[in-house]
């Protein structure tokens, strides 16, 4: 069975305070739950990965980053290396998200560099991909997902695949309450998993883990998540509140 994967994006929000307070009742509340086939990663801003690490280790969770340069190290002001979160035990970095595409003007081939550097340094890339409204009307969405993962994934050998993980977030369906419906889901990830397939043979598109993102909150997860190709979530507002995060973990099919 592939692996299921519930992660929390707390994008740029929470104090040191209030992170460490919900960093404390995550792992309260994770303790408890049967993990055996869900992986749980909480992706904090980067200035608490050290003591999310910290408390992640104990109480049966991952942390990934948000980001990472597409610089291996050196003279970039304000940047951070997949090395550097290699040294703090982050396991897994969000790559192109749909807020980096746009607000930082991320390409497909600084993206492609992300991911081999995340890779060298065996960390787990979440790649982000997904249509805006406009190409949704258009029913170009399949189109602009496949270039996407194309661009910026496909120059990966087998084994580098293999390590990866895709995110299908509609950008439509980010922080605006209006999320995918689970056939709308399915769909993509159906069709996501296909295109890996020709690429990279059955096994390894089977093995795959493409997680959804996009208003999924406590009510919808476990309707989105028994798709047969959804493999868990990208989760970000929901995230931010211990009680509905662990509702959704503990949607997981
Ligand atoms: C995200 O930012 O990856 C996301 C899915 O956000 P939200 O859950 O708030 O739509």
């Amino acid at each position: 069975m592939r692996k299921q994967i519930v992660a929390g994006n707390w994008k740029m929000n929470k104090t040191f305070e209030e992170a460490d307070e919900l960093l404390f009742e995550l792992a309260e509340g994770i303790e408890p739950i049967e993990l055996e086939n869900v992986e749980v990663v909480i992706c904090p801003p980067a200035l608490y990965l050290e003591m999310s690490t910290d408390v992640g280790l104990e109480n049966g969770f991952s942390v990934g980053a948000q980001n990472c340069s597409n610089k291996e190290g050196g003279a970039y002001t304000g940047e951070i290396s997949a090395e550097m979160l290699k040294s703090l035990d982050v396991d897994y970095c969000i790559v192109g998200h749909s807020e980096r595409r746009k607000y930082f003007k991320e390409t497909a081939q600084e993206l492609a560099e992300k991911v081999n550097l995340l890779l060298d340094n065996d960390i787990t890339p979440i790649f982000c991909c997904g249509e805006v409204i406009e190409e949704r009307d258009q029913n170009i969405h399949f189109q602009v997902v496949q270039k996407q993962i194309e661009n910026s994934l496909f120059h990966l050998t087998d084994d580098e695949m293999a390590n990866v993980v895709i995110a299908y977030e509609p950008v439509w369906a980010i922080g605006t309450g209006r999320t995918a419906t689970s056939d709308q889901a399915q769909e993509m990830h159906a069709f996501i998993r296909q295109i890996l397939k020709g690429k990279y043979g059955n096994e390894l598109a089977e093995g795959l883990s493409v997680i959804y993102g996009g208003s999924c909150n406590a009510q919808n997860a476990r309707e989105l998540f028994a798709q047969p190709d959804v493999d868990g979530g990208l989760i970000g507002g929901a995230s931010l509140n211990a009680a509905d995060f662990l509702t959704i973990i503990k949607s997981v099919k």
